[in-house]
């Protein structure tokens, strides 16, 4: 036995992965289903460093140093049960299993519970970062034991993106916690993609500008506080002219999104917990909203009444309403992380995980989609210490720059609701904000109304206790429930 980490199924994702460990000094095990793409990874890239490939899973597991190490890179869901099981018949107690797919958290904590039962260890580790990322650097969330992080942590450290030299890994921690918090960064990406088209949307339909004007726009962006990844491949697509019709790229694509169900299961989460993570929500449903096409398309024969006008600057200077956007763009942004790491606390209270916020912003620096140097540096730093903020909006930093951008949200936010632009989450993330900082909110009414139709009761704020109200009775009194 000579290879120190195994990887299982090598289409896109594991082959790159593969192809990773090698280039960092690992010897690397190979199995997949059809040994044909193995033999293609060993025919194009079987140069690159160190591989073991194997035709079988007995072969796979007898190339394999022990404590035997494999990270699974199948499609996820009945794939990826169906090679657990037959790993296990293959290897030994105190062997370390590792899902890299997409899997459901929910997933990982029964199959984590069941793999242990046998013996093994079973680490259900989030990859994000894409094929791209896969091979150069990804951002690494695992989850499972402190035993099994012992041999793999190393292993994952030589792969992962680096960020100032530090890997963007780190043990999150136990069960399907990695998964868990690669949920919720999926989510925080579906917000951030929105908050992007947003600004987008009301720089070209609301001013009128070009593609490639707001190209110049983003690219400026790029360069203060909004600096990403994200904000980056904006300012190139909207550079990118079609080849065929000499077109705005944008132009020619066709506007239905598609989503693989990450960003819903963030939200169908939050909703289990009671967590309000509602700038994600209204991403998810901002794409759903544009994939319905012929309802889209009925709405447009109807001819749905509209402003049918354009922003009106009202004599403000374009470019003072520009840098508005950005500061709008900036805080709902900043709103939709506030919710994420939220859920992540909720969910770690749910499952008896101990997730250290700081550590997951300064993984979420580097190979992945999220990244953005600037933001999570300062994210890392809210987080860090025994006595992080109950919410990243109470860190002075993003306190004071959201207190400061405040105006300019809410003017943008009319100014797109004047011309008729929808801007679902920047108008949700500010009412979060409002709804957070509102000292009184007319959810006391709520209260009244439950406890009138279905004597739901209440408390009172001048004095403790559960208290109901004979509605229907003369005098309406009031009763200790
Ligand atoms: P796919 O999701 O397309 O899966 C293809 C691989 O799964 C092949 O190796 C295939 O083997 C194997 N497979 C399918 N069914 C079975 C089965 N019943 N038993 C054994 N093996 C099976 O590949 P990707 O590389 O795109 O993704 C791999 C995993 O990584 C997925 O879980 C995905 O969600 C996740 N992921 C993907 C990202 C991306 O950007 N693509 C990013 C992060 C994670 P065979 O060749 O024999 O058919």
């Amino acid at each position: 036995a000579t290879a120190n980490i195994g990887v299982i199924g090598l289409a896109a994702m594991g082959s790159n992965l593969a192809r990773n460990l090698a280039h960092h000094g690992n010897t690397v095990a190979l199995f997949n289903r059809h040994y044909s793409r193995t033999e293609k990874l060993m025919n194009e890239h079987g140069t690159e460093g160190n591989f073991v490939p194997a035709e079988t899973l007995k072969e796979f597991a007898a190339s394999l140093k022990r404590p035997r190490t494999a990270i699974i890179m199948v499609k996820a869901g009945a794939p990826t049960d169906a090679t657990i099981e037959q790993l296990e018949k293959v290897f030994e107690p105190g062997d370390i299993i590792v899902d890299g797919g997409n899997s459901f958290f929910k997933d990982t904590i029964k199959r984590e519970k069941e793999v242990r039962a046998k013996g093994f260890h079973f680490v259900g580790c989030g990859v994000s970062g894409g094929e791209e990322g896969a091979l150069n650097g990804p951002s690494l969330m695992p989850g499972g034991t402190a035993e099994s992080w012992k041999t793999l942590g190393p292993i994952l450290e030589s792969i992962a993106a680096k960020v100032n030299g530090e890997p963007c890994v780190t043990h999150i921690g136990t069960d399907g916690a990695g998964h868990f918090v690669k949920m919720v960064h999926n989510g925080i990406e579906y917000a951030d993609m929105q908050v992007i088209g947003e600004a987008y949307d009301i720089l070209r339909r609301g001013l009128g500008m070009d593609a490639e004007e707001i190209g110049d726009v983003f690219e400026e962006w790029n360069k203060g506080d909004l600096d990403s990844y994200l904000i980056e491949i904006t300012a190139e697509i909207l550079h990118h002219k079609d080849a065929e019709t000499g077109k705005p790229f944008v132009d020619v694509v066709v506007d239905h999104a598609g989503m693989k169900g990450t960003g819903t299961w963030t939200v169908q989460t939050g909703l289990e917990f009671g967590s309000p993570v509602a700038a994600i929500g209204e991403a998810v449903f901002a794409r759903a909203l544009s994939s319905h096409g012929e309802l889209r398309e009925d709405a447009q024969k109807e001819g749905l009444a509209g402003p049918n006008k354009t922003i009106d600057l009202a004599g403000e200077d374009k470019a003072a309403f520009i840098e508005d956007v950005r500061k709008a763009l900036f805080a709902s942004k900043v709103v939709a992380y506030a919710q994420g790491l939220n859920e992540i606390q909720d969910g770690a209270k749910e499952y008896g995980w101990d997730i250290n916020l700081s550590e997951v912003a300064r993984i979420w620096r580097g190979g992945c989609i999220i990244r953005a140097q600037f933001l999570l540096d300062r994210i890392t730093e809210a987080f860090k210490g025994d006595n992080p903020p109950a919410s990243l909006l109470f860190d002075p930093y993003f306190e004071k720059i959201i207190g400061e951008s405040q105006d300019a949200w809410r003017r943008v936010i009319v100014r797109a609701v004047e011309a008729g632009i929808p801007t679902p989450v920047f108008s949700s993330s500010l009412a979060y904000y409002d709804g957070l900082r509102s000292k009184r909110l007319p959810t006391a009414l709520t209260q009244s109304q439950r406890d009138l139709f279905g004597a739901h009761t209440y408390g009172r704020v001048d004095k403790p206790g559960v208290f109901h109200t004979l509605w229907a009775e003369e005098g309406k009194p009031e009763i200790e429930a």
